[in-house]
């Protein structure tokens, strides 16, 4: 943790009083995979280079974000490690006063490299997707064969002291569903705590169907089966996505029900996308370009001004409307995704 903690001025809230607290930072809308969950489709288009905010006009905003009582800081994608100079960019956002947690969100394919750079950059953990151990599978599933990099980055990042380390793992039907014990008795023995994350029929995943989803109940059951009686851990962040349990002989993982068990109303996270598009929820429809404003000169006051009215506007709670639903199909048409990038799940980031 950093020890660089202050208060903030002020704290922005919302129309139910729900704080700006987390910043997910998608640093690319790029990646190196092809997740049938995130990106299915054969051919994307991609945001233009020119409007990628460059690392100064990041570091403002998260400044800027910091001032209305943001403390923990994301840095995802796309890919995050493609982002050319990479630990350039998280040095200058953990020098930023206030931050007191800074992660990263990787598929961990390049991470083996670059996890002591990120380390000695000021990055304090990370969180690798990883969806399967099977090396046949996880072809399958990202269209790569990338399997031994991904553990070789996982086993870097610890080395690195990028702790505590998690792995997150989506989990769909009749793919890896069989696979849930096995991912939580790898991540124990790579000292990690997997968290399982129910599929999301966000933009981009044009493949979801309600019957793909394994739910967070079935998850609780296979690992009750195989290790007895779980508990919830005592003491858990509420605004934290993850509900964490522990299983008999202590260990511990974490479930996302983000589909059947909602959790929006303690929700503290927004995103911004790498061309400066700021989403106040995974499903909204529409973002507030920063970028304009920055480029145009606007002060520091003037962009915290902005931030704050539009946050205190803010009523969204996507993940429960979604469930609210009497049918529910994919988010969004594709059409509308090729128009539209910022509409997807990779430039949006998780
Ligand atoms: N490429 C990096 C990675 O995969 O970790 C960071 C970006 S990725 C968009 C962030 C997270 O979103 C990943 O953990 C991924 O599994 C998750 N994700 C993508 N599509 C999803 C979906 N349809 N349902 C649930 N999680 C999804
Ligand atoms: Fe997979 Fe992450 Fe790339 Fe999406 S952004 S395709 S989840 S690696
Ligand atoms: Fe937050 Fe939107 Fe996700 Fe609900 S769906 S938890 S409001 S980001």
């Amino acid at each position: 943790m950093n020890q660089k903690t202050s208060a903030p001025a002020r704290i922005a809230r919302d129309r139910f009083r729900r704080p700006l607290r987390s910043l997910r930072l998608s640093v690319t809308d790029r990646c190196n995979l092809r997740c049938q969950y995130c990106m299915p489709e054969a051919e994307y288009v991609w945001l233009p280079r020119k409007d990628l905010l460059s690392f100064e006009e990041t570091e403002f905003l998260t400044e800027r974000f910091v001032a209305l009582g943001v403390r923990r800081v994301r840095i995802t994608g796309g890919e995050p490690l493609i982002r050319p100079q990479l630990p350039g960019l998280v040095a200058r956002i953990a020098a930023v006063a206030g931050v007191e947690d800074l992660a990263l969100t990787t598929n961990g394919v390049l991470l083996a490299p670059q996890a002591a750079p990120l380390a000695e950059a000021g990055l304090h953990r990370i969180t690798v997707s990883l969806d399967t151990l099977r090396p046949d599978r996880f072809r399958e599933l990202t269209r790569r064969d990338d399997l031994p990099r991904v553990r070789e980055g996982i086993r870097a990042a610890r080395n690195a002291g990028l702790t505590p380390l998690k792995l997150d793992t989506v989990m769909i039907r009749g793919l890896n569903d069989d696979e849930v014990t096995d991912l939580f008795e790898f991540a124990s023995a790579e000292d990690a705590e997997v968290r399982f994350i129910e599929y999301m029929d966000v933009g981009g995943a044009t493949g979801w169907r309600p019957d793909l989803v394994f739910p967070a109940e079935a998850i609780r059951e296979a690992m009750a089966r195989r290790y007895g009686g779980i508990e919830p851990v005592a003491g858990q962040d509420p605004a934290a996505p993850a509900r964490r349990y522990r299983v008999p002989d202590g260990r511990v993982f974490g479930v996302i029900a983000s589909v059947t068990e909602p959790f929006c109303r303690t929700c503290d996270r927004s995103r911004i996308t790498a061309d400066g598009r700021w989403y106040r929820c995974l499903y909204a429809a529409d973002g507030l370009d920063l970028r304009g404003p920055i480029r145009d000169g606007a002060s520091p006051a003037e962009i915290e001004a902005l931030i704050a009215s539009t946050w205190g506007d803010r009523t969204d709670r996507g993940a429960e409307e979604r469930a609210e639903l009497d049918r529910r199909e994919t988010l969004v048409p594709l059409t509308d995704l090729r128009a539209d990038p910022h509409l997807e799940m990779h430039t949006r980031g998780g």
